[in-house]
């Protein structure tokens, strides 16, 4: 099972894509955590793309973004199968993403703006073992992670001027990408309660 997991920022796609690489056995790649935690670990060209790019909610250049994700398939726990969270968001990076493996299965998560604004401007997440918490997951004590008792912060890039961008950027640059895969796509209502939404992806990767 090699999936992509499409769909505009804040519809779910991390949370579900975690749950459900765990339950299929499967890595789960998501390129946003990899320049978070590149920033983090202050490895230069991670901060760099941080300062330049995703802290401004603008895309890291394809160059980059399809290098490290290049580097990520090839190692061992990928052989098994992937879900791609964040990953390709331009056509280019679909078209380099072509080259390097074959994908069975696109899952395209949708939601209203308005929730989208809401759910992102709520998101928090555990400072050290990266767990999300939002609405529809909250901690069971304000501010603190239930697993591993880290504090809870806000993402950088999910202040409310800088989602604003990050919509503009899906609209324009990631959302051709729908076309692009139409024969390997399925829409889920990723304004459902999540357990149901999980239900849908599943049922949706397990259809032949
Ligand atoms: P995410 O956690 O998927 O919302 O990603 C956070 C930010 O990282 C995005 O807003 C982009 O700036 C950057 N990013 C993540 N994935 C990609 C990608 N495939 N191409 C370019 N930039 C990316």
């Amino acid at each position: 099972m090699n999936a992509i997991f499409l769909g505009p920022p804040g519809t779910g796609k991390g949370t579900q894509a975690e749950r459900i690489s765990v339950e299929l056995g499967i890595a789960h790649i998501s390129t946003g955590e990899m320049f978070r935690q590149l920033a983090n670990e202050g490895n230069p060209v991670g901060v760099e793309a941080k300062e330049k790019y995703w802290g401004k909610g603008n895309l890291v250049p394809d160059d980059l973004t399809i290098k490290l994700v290049k580097e990520r398939l090839a190692k061992e726990d990928c052989k098994k199968g992937f879900i791609l969270d964040g990953f390709p968001r331009t056509i280019p990076q679909a078209e380099a993403l072509d080259k390097i493996t074959k994908i069975s299965k696109v899952i395209d998560i949708e939601s209203s703006e308005e929730i989208i604004i809401k759910r992102l401007s709520n998101r928090r997440q555990c400072s050290k073992c990266k767990k999300i918490y939002g609405i529809d997951v909250p901690p069971k004590k304000e501010g603190i992670c239930d697993i591993c008792q880290g504090k809870l912060i806000q993402r950088d890039d999910d202040r409310e001027e800088v989602i604003r961008d990050r919509l503009k950027v899906y609209e324009k640059q990631t959302k051709p990408l729908i076309k692009y895969y139409k024969e390997k796509l399925i829409t889920v209502d990723g304004e459902q309660p999540i357990d149901k939404i999980k239900q849908d992806i599943i049922k949706a990767i397990s259809l032949k």
